[in-house]
């Protein structure tokens, strides 16, 4: 970055010094040279119009005094006079010299020296019809040192300018670099596993500030998504291990109860007992594996839920028909609601949510009834599956949709539980968009409620 900056600083300096040297003295050259050419040439104009050669050195002679130039006129390649401060000079050299010796065709030269210590500028012009050849020596004039120290002056400027350019590159190069080389350690220490790192950038420029934070966002994402996957890895090593254990548990005990049979001792009333429980068992594993498939299908099917326009009676009327069997073999009432109310919904998940939840409520039910209630609010309707039986603790009540979480895990094995009952019904009910709601008072009862959807009937009855 500063290398680059440095050569177009590099290039700006070099345009300008060739610009002054080359076009800027050439241009102030040029003029001199016109200048002078017009002054020997208006010389030779008096020479030539003064008739006699003492005339012509006098007249000479006064002009050189008055201008101060070194004046030298040759007429016919003899020198007529080489003047300058008044001293009559004689250059031995004078036919050799640069601006003597004309190029074929060439009426004005130019060439400049050192003569006498000085730096003198020689113009000569020559008159060819009257063999006059006229020279005029300048001192620098004051405009060529004037460029010069212009020259100079640019010269040690864009140095400077240089420099304090070098410096100010450094200087903002470091203050890019630097907070670019803490995000870089930042990133490779979050790369390397560390994301509690957080990127600080000691600039106040907002364009790093901006960065940093986008950053230390995109790591607190990928903080949040590490903390989820390593929570649902642990909860899914819990999940095996409970599955593991809830098939292990009644397979053995089919296995004990199956050796218990093969002895020839056994009374009719202790096989019928032995063959009894190893099915109730069964029953166990049969049921585990149905809700196990169950929340698998629900887990990894995501078009699992076909809602459908039913009316809440007929499915009620429907589960009666499946539950009366179990509540009145533990002589408990089921009083099922009976008025017609339309919902959107997939009814086969409906149905398996309110068998969930009734069989719950005969399951852990002494006595009493179990009502399902179903009321339109809205454009919702609330169904409620309320008990009276042994109700849930507080402390469990957020737990217990959670997969194999039991109040009483013994009771529910004997019933043939599975633990698994509740997190499907939750499970369904959030593939619907809803969710389940529960309240209960231990020794007094259970209110487990939803909504769904209501769906207006075909003939316009929107009444529930
Ligand atoms: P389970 O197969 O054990 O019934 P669930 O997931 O259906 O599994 O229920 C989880 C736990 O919630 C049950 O073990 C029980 O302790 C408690 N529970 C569920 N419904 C009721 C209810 N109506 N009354 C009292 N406790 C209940």
């Amino acid at each position: 970055m500063v290398l680059t900056f440095l050569f177009f600083v590099g290039i700006a300096v070099v345009a300008v010094w060739l610009y002054i040297t080359f076009i800027l003295r050439n241009e102030v050259q040029e003029a001199f040279h016109q200048t002078t050419e017009q002054e020997a040439l208006r010389i030779a104009e008096i020479v030539e119009s003064t008739p006699s050669s003492a005339q012509r050195i006098a007249t000479i002679r006064d002009i050189a005094d008055y201008t101060g130039l070194r004046i030298t006129v040759v007429s016919f390649d003899s020198v007529l006079i080489d003047i300058y401060g008044g001293q009559i000079l004689s250059d031995g050299r004078l036919h050799s010299r640069e601006e003597m010796r004309f190029s074929s065709g060439a009426s004005v030269q130019f060439a400049e020296r050192l003569d006498a210590g000085i730096h003198t500028y020689f113009t000569a012009v020559k008159r060819p019809g009257s063999g006059i050849v006229v020279r005029i020596g300048h001192p620098e004039p004051p405009l060529f040192a004037l460029v010069r120290r212009i020259q100079m002056t640019l010269i040690v400027a864009m140095m400077m300018a240089l420099l304090l350019a070098v410096i100010g590159a450094w200087i903002a190069a470091g203050q890019v670099t630097k907070p670019l080389k803490a995000i870089r350690n930042s990133a490779r220490s979050i790369s390397a596993g560390d994301l509690t790192e957080e990127i600080i950038v000691d600039s106040r420029a907002s364009e790093f500030q901006d960065l940093a934070e986008s950053l230390n966002q995109m790591s607190d994402a990928f903080r949040e998504k590490i903390g989820e996957l390593q929570r649902l890895a642990q909860l899914q090593n819990e999940f095996i291990g409970n599955v593991s254990h809830e098939v292990r548990n009644p397979i053995f005990s089919v296995g004990g109860y199956l050796e218990a049979l093969a002895s020839p001792s056994l009374t009719e009333q202790q096989r019928r007992f032995y063959a009894e429980k190893g099915l109730l068992n069964l029953e166990r594993l049969n049921n585990l594996f149905s809700d196990l498939i169950e929340i698998a299908r629900l887990e990894y099917q995501e078009d699992l839920i076909k809602p459908v326009v039913f009316d809440l009676r007929d499915l009620s009327l429907d589960v009666n028909e499946f539950m009366i069997g179990k509540a009145e073999h533990k002589g408990i009432e089921l009083v099922m609601e009976n008025a017609p109310v339309q919902v959107n919904a997939d009814r086969g998940r409906i149905r398996q949510v309110l068998v969930n939840l009734i069989d719950n409520a005969i399951a852990y039910s002494d006595e009493g009834a179990v009502r399902l209630r179903f009321r339109r609010h809205l454009d919702k309707v609330r169904i409620e599956v309320v008990d009276l039986g042994r109700g849930i603790p507080e402390d469990h009540l957020e737990r217990i949709f959670e997969r194999f979480h039991r109040v009483d895990p013994d009771r529910s094995r004997k019933r043939g539980g599975t633990g698994l009952g509740l997190s499907i019904v939750k499970q369904i009910l959030h593939a619907h968009g809803e969710q389940i709601n529960v309240e209960s008072t231990v020794g007094r009862g259970t209110r487990f409620w939803f909504e769904l959807p209501f769906a207006p009937s075909e003939n316009g009855d929107t009444e529930a």
